[in-house]
């Protein structure tokens, strides 16, 4: 499998032979270190190998040394990595750099200086949009981008920032036109981390084990060859990522349901109470039904809207429906699986308490549940929907 010409077109054949050999590879070299320690050594050894299995760069194309992999084939790649607590929930780069749509769109000079050093592991970004005041709403931002000379005068405070601390550059996403906001007040920037007037002001330790941070933007000169297409387009490109995001919520959302329900069958069928096993039970076969029925149901809505959005058809409303309801199935399965686990759930022997502790974040971050309900329901309302 792989190409940009072919992916999008993957047929059910080639994404479960990729699916398959994906899982043994994940199953022997990534999912030991579930219960043991992940050192730097390790990490590399990992990506070495996965270097060596074709499993590097997976969503970059192939022109830019990567596997070319369309929505449909990254589907599958997500759903297999967020079987294990192995990988960080937020990070996928034991199978190379993930540069994320912006970056991807760059040319010329910009994608010499920003791009290509992401892609060979010399340098790291992030991608800043949330704000103190602006988070679910992030039409309302207040961070702004002044012409200055030349170029632009950065002002502003960007929250919540997955991997500021390790940044060597921050895609920055600011108002140029307040007037305009979201519909062509918006530009999107490349603005190095080391550049007078940039700080981290503070680190947010959260219960899944990351830590984003605050970043401030004190009279930050940003010259006119670092702003990523043209003025006012920020705001679209940044929904570019938010939207392939989401299919990517989906898919995880069914790697962790699938996980917690292999071993809680297994589980339900060797624990005895009062006699019986747990898998005896009428309460516990609804439960696992249940689960099994909306495992099946988010699985099929990943696939097609990442179908869809590899034929070029617009999806969005398919995305929104993908994340809110892939979010919740993921965390009502986890849920589900910790109950019927019992005491030995809670523990850290298991993976299972913390896919329920990511699974929880996941309904708030990328866009919370209530607010893509109700980008859906303008959709609907405006007949957008068959
Ligand atoms: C671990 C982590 C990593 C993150 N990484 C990044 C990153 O790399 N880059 C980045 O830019 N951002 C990042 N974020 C920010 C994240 O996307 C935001 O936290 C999220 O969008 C919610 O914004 P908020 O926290 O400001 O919540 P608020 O906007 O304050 O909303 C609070 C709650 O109000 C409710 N709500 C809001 N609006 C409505 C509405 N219209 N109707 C009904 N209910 C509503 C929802 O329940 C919501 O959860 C990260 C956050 C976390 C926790």
């Amino acid at each position: 499998m792989g190409g940009s010409d072919d992916t999008p077109m993957a047929t059910d054949a080639e994404l479960d032979e990729f699916r398959r050999s994906l899982r043994r590879f994940i199953e022997r070299e990534i999912m030991p270190f579930e219960r043991k320690p992940m050192g730097e050594a390790d990490r590399q050894d990992i990506q070495r190998k996965a270097r060596e299995a074709g499993y590097w760069l997976m969503d970059v194309p192939e022109d830019f040394g990567g596997q070319g992999l369309g929505l449909t084939g990254m589907s599958v790649f997500w759903h297999e990595v967020s079987r294990t607590i192995a990988v960080p929930a937020r990070d996928h780069s034991l199978f190379g750099p993930t540069p994320g749509p912006i970056l991807l769109s760059l040319k010329g000079e910009q994608k010499a200086c920003y791009l290509d050093p992401v892609l060979r592991g010399e340098k790291m970004t992030c991608f800043a949009q949330t704000e103190p005041d602006a988070g679910a709403d992030p039409a309302s931002m207040r961070t702004r981008a002044t012409r200055h000379g030349q170029g632009y005068m950065i002002n502003g405070v960007k929250r919540f920032i997955t991997g500021a601390e390790k940044a060597d550059f921050a895609q920055v996403i600011a108002v140029t036109d307040p007037a305009k906001g979201a519909r062509g007040g918006i530009s999107c920037f490349l603005v190095d981390m080391k550049a007078k007037g940039v700080r981290i002001s503070a680190r947010h330790q959260t219960m899944m084990g990351d830590a984003p941070c605050e970043i401030v933007f004190d009279n930050v000169e940003v010259a006119e060859e670092n702003r990523v297409g043209a003025e006012g387009e920020g705001f679209a490109t940044a929904q570019r990522w938010l939207t392939e995001g989401r299919i990517r919520h989906g898919s995880r959302a069914c790697g962790v349901a699938e996980r917690c329900l292999e071993l809680t069958v297994d589980y339900a069928k060797q624990r005895k109470t009062f006699g019986d096993a747990l898998a005896e039970r009428q309460g516990v076969q609804w439960i696992l039904a249940d689960c099994f029925t909306e495992l099946h149901a988010t699985k099929l809505m990943v696939r097609d809207a990442a179908r869809k959005i590899d034929a070029g058809a617009d999806a969005r409303a398919e995305t929104f429906m993908v994340k809110v309801y892939g979010d919740e199935m993921g965390f009502r399965v986890a849920d589900r699986c910790l109950q019927l686990h019992g005491g030995i759930g809670l523990t850290t022997e298991l993976p299972i308490e913390k896919f329920w502790r990511d699974q929880r974040s996941f309904m708030i971050t990328e866009g919370p549940s209530e607010v893509l309900r109700t980008a859906l329901a303008k959709q609907i309302l405006r007949g957008g929907m068959q």
